[in-house]
């Protein structure tokens, strides 16, 4: 159910309407919009005893919310979100551009690539210190020591630091090292993983799972913000289908419908998308016309000698030139990049 607040109503107001919700047994959450305050309740299926709330002072209506994902949905809020990431936007008119390596290999590698990718215009450094890998044989990450050096290259560029968390256990170690906290597809209906980042209130990139539909990929955004973190990215990163010739097939119908379903901010990935550097630049075109709110790409400086997704890598310069050809893309949406 949410209840909507009369554009005049005072915060005393807001206040004892969040009051009286968890008097009844449910959770309020508190959802703030340019010209009004939404007051969400969620938790219990009966929520008829919170249809007289219609009557309190400063509330216009009490609606039920329909959809399974509550926060998530534009239900709940009509307007896109603009998260603030440390001074940096990502949502709105604001494109936020992810780059950097697969996994972080070396301290001079990771140094190298964000000097490059800060200077082609992107906000983050992307880099794995914890990879999830397909093989237990395959390189598992630096593991902290990854974390020291991203860390490094904040210091020296002014990046946001995004990397992967791959289980609970690492999560104080997380939160203190980076600006946000990326779940990968393999893990985006760990729903255990989902809760823990959710109560950690750090920004989260939740990556679709290869099979996951829209509407589950929804509800995992969900578990995030019923926690109460409202810092939630979403990240389309290509589905599997019976296509061959790329390593998923890049959904970007995904764009569109979730922003009709979802107020939050939808980034494409067309590095993992593709499987391929030669078709992410055009891929990468595609998302922003298309309406995404940013791009996540993988560059390294020695793509044939990368631990991982060397192939899907592009080099600093082909960054470079990706990011003047999203330019023009942007400038046509009335975008800011
Ligand atoms: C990654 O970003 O390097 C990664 C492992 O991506 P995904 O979870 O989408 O496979
Ligand atoms: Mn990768």
């Amino acid at each position: 159910m949410i209840i909507v607040m009369s554009p005049k109503a005072t915060p005393g107001e807001i206040q004892t309407v969040s009051e009286r919700i968890t008097e009844l047994g449910y959770e309020p959450h508190l959802i703030q919009g340019v010209e009004r305050t939404v007051v969400a309740a969620v938790g219990r299926d009966d929520k008829s005893p919170l249809q007289a709330m219609e009557t309190m002072p400063g509330v216009e209506s009490a609606m039920p919310i329909l959809k399974p994902y509550k926060l998530v949905g534009r239900e709940a809020k009509g307007e896109d979100s603009v998260l603030d990431i440390g001074g940096v936007k990502v949502g709105g008119e604001h494109l936020a551009v992810m780059a950097g390596p697969c996994s972080v290999e070396t301290r001079e590698q990771i140094l190298g690539i964000a000097d490059a990718v800060k200077a082609a215009g992107a906000q983050f450094l992307r880099g794995g210190a914890y990879k999830p890998r397909t093989s237990p044989y395959s390189f598992q990450g630096l593991g902290l020591e990854g974390l020291e050096y991203m860390a490094e290259a904040r210091e020296r560029t002014g990046l946001k630091i995004i990397t992967e968390i791959v289980s609970v256990k690492d999560i104080d170690l997380l939160v203190e090292w980076a600006d946000v906290l990326q779940i990968g597809a393999r893990n985006c209906q760990n729903y255990s993983l989902l809760s823990a980042v959710g109560d950690s209130g750090k920004p989260v990139f939740l990556k679709r799972g290869m099979s996951t539909m829209i509407g589950e990929f929804l509800q995992a955004a969900e578990y995030i913000m019923s926690r109460g973190n409202y810092n939630v990215m979403l990240c389309e990163r290509g589905i599997r289908t019976f296509e061959t010739s790329t390593r998923f097939t890049l959904d970007l119908n995904a764009v569109p419908v979730i922003k009709s379903l979802s107020h939050l901010p939808v980034i494409i990935d067309p590095s993992h998308g593709t499987g391929h550097w030669n078709f992410v630049t055009p891929m990468a075109r595609a998302a922003i016309a298309a309406g995404a709110d940013g791009l996540m790409v993988e560059v390294h400086a020695q793509p044939d000698r990368a631990f991982s997704d060397g192939a899907q890598s592009l080099l600093p310069a082909k960054f470079e030139h990706m990011m003047s050809e999203v330019r023009k893309i942007a400038t046509a949406m009335g975008r800011k990049l």
